[in-house]
């Protein structure tokens, strides 16, 4: 499939997401903490969902500081989260806000980089089960919530390598493949709703701990900052991209 991108020209209004409820994994750092300040700043009351305590509340506190609607702390570290732990997380969105119009599946893992014949065991199973796993756990259990709303989006992160396979990217890249696979699936399944739409994208190359991790050698300047790829989101999770619905994109 090939990727998208949003019209060159688009810019949020202010308000564009005033009202909406949107869930961000791996909220406390990197592109999901740039993301959640965006959304706020844009009106949304986000649910910073993340395994650092101290980074949810950070980005709590500035979200809080800018004026923006106070958001909510979710602290779940998903590489030991069960089924019922995400039902229990549905539960209470449901008790304390009342609903849900936004899903972001952005938490992901790296592992570590090296051939498949040599692939450590319990790191393959830690990164499916932070980048696929948890996906779907969170996706099922806050589907009914999504299905109700008049307006709502889930947006899964996918990445180059997970629409083509580069050696010793491993359990990475294979997670990738897997979460483009469960967009596609889950999107054709809620098409006829006309209500929820289901779409990824792609970052590219982003200045954060992940990318240094795996580019050790690259200079970080060289690479644009988290704060500077947010307009996509804010338009695949917003009412401007109403209608658009198993599709891929990337920002460039
Ligand atoms: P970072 O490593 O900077 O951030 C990852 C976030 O996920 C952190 O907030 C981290 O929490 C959280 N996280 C990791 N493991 C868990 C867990 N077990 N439970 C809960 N939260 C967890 O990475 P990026 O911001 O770069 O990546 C964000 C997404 O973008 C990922 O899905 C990545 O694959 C994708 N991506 C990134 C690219 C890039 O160039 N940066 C390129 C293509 C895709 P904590 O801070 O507490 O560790």
């Amino acid at each position: 499939m090939s990727q998208k991108q949003i019209p060159s020209d688009y810019q949020a209004t202010p308000r564009l997401l005033a009202d909406r409820r949107i869930l961000v994994t791996g909220a406390g750092d990197g592109i999901g903490r740039a993301v959640s300040l965006a959304l706020a700043g844009h009106g949304a009351t986000v649910i910073l969902l993340g395994r650092t305590v101290h980074k949810l509340e950070a980005v709590y506190d500035q979200i809080i500081d800018a004026g923006g609607p106070q958001p909510a702390l979710y602290p779940l570290n998903l590489a030991g989260a069960a089924p019922d732990d995400y039902q229990q997380l549905a539960t209470r969105v449901e008790a304390e806000l009342g609903g849900l119009e936004g899903l972001v599946h952005n938490a992901g893992i790296l592992g570590s980089l090296s051939p498949l014949l040599h692939y450590d065991e319990t790191e393959w199973m830690e990164v499916m089960q932070v980048n696929v796993n948890g996906a779907f756990f969170l996706t099922r259990a806050c589907l009914p919530l999504l299905e109700r709303a008049a307006d709502a989006s889930i947006l899964f992160t996918s990445s180059n390598v997970g629409f083509h396979g580069r050696a010793y990217w491993g359990a990475y890249a294979v997670s990738k493949f897997a979460s483009e696979g469960l967009m596609q699936v889950l999107a054709e399944e809620v098409e006829a709703s006309g209500t929820l739409r289901v779409n990824s994208f792609n970052p590219g190359r982003v200045r954060t701990n992940m990318r240094a991790a795996a580019y050790p050698a690259e200079d970080p300047q060289s690479l644009l900052a988290p704060e500077e790829i947010v307009m996509p989101y804010l338009y695949l999770l917003g009412p401007d991209s109403r209608g658009i619905n198993g599709q891929a994109y990337s920002f460039s």
